[in-house]
């Protein structure tokens, strides 16, 4: 284990904007180079070389992580092109790990390789249904144009609850219809800019079950889809000519 001071690291431990890559945090970089998984590696990779040992419990120190199973992390990094061998290769580490081969790190040349399983066509078809194609974190469909300028149309993908690069599979469970915007991390942690007072006076006037139903959303970050909302879709999705004929019988109805 060699420790360094920081200005003893070489040029490529630094990340275009000066700082050390595993210093980096959500919002520094792009999706992808932050993030505790891309700190262990670039932290792993100019701190501990080829032969020497290390524990998790030094990684972790080192980038001041606590609530996490490390032990996932290493199976990532094996997914990374990392090799190192634990106990079950060699009885003698016990709790350490011996660093054989670098893999991908966030300043290393080339993609970051794709670790996650690609989504089947028939669980993403599974997923567009059952969410109706709406983003679940904001409820914009397919398409629509957003409500603010500049009105551009959403577009959907489908995205992970628990991220796949922290272990996150694509269970059905585990997949939600997102929109590209939604999906951005960066603008989600700047703000809209609206003003906070606006923004209280508009929740102080919802209905009390629109406050509920607000509350619930906001705590699991998701928007459920309400019978009305499906009920939508389907009649939405429908034949022209059956929509017509539900928008008729609609207007029937409401005038009786
Ligand atoms: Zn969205």
């Amino acid at each position: 284990m060699v420790s360094l001071e920081e200005n003893d690291y070489p040029a490529a431990a630094y990340a275009p904007d000066g700082k050390l890559w595993w210093d980096r945090v959500a919002g520094d970089g792009p999706k992808g180079a932050t993030g505790n998984l891309p700190r262990a590696a670039s932290w792993l990779r100019f701190n501990v070389q080829p032969g020497e040992r290390f524990t998790t419990e030094q990684v972790r120190s080192a980038l001041g992580i606590t609530a996490e199973h490390f032990q996932r992390r290493l199976r990532e990094l094996r997914g990374l092109g990392w090799k190192f061998d634990g106990m079950k290769d060699s009885p003698g580490l016990n709790a350490e790990y011996r660093m054989r081969e670098y893999g991908w790190w966030p300043g290393a040349d080339g993609e970051k390789p794709k670790t996650t399983e690609k989504i089947d066509s028939g669980t993403r078809r599974a997923v567009m249904d059952r969410d109706g194609s709406r983003c679940r974190i904001c409820g914009v469909g397919a398409a629509e144009p957003y409500p603010d300028p500049p009105y551009d149309p959403a577009r959907i993908t489908i995205g992970h609850v628990v991220p796949a690069s922290q272990g996150g599979g694509n269970s059905l469970d585990n997949l939600r219809c997102e929109c590209s915007r939604c999906n951005e991390t960066v603008r989600a942690e700047s703000g809209s800019g609206e003003s906070f007072e606006n923004l209280l006076a508009g929740v102080r006037n919802l209905r009390g079950a629109d406050k509920k139903t607000l509350l619930r959303w906001l705590k699991i970050q998701s928007r459920e889809r309400t019978s009305l909302d499906q009920m939508y879709d389907r009649v939405r999705l429908a034949a022209p000519g059956e929509r017509a004929k539900i928008i008729s019988w609609l207007e029937d109805m409401i005038r009786e």
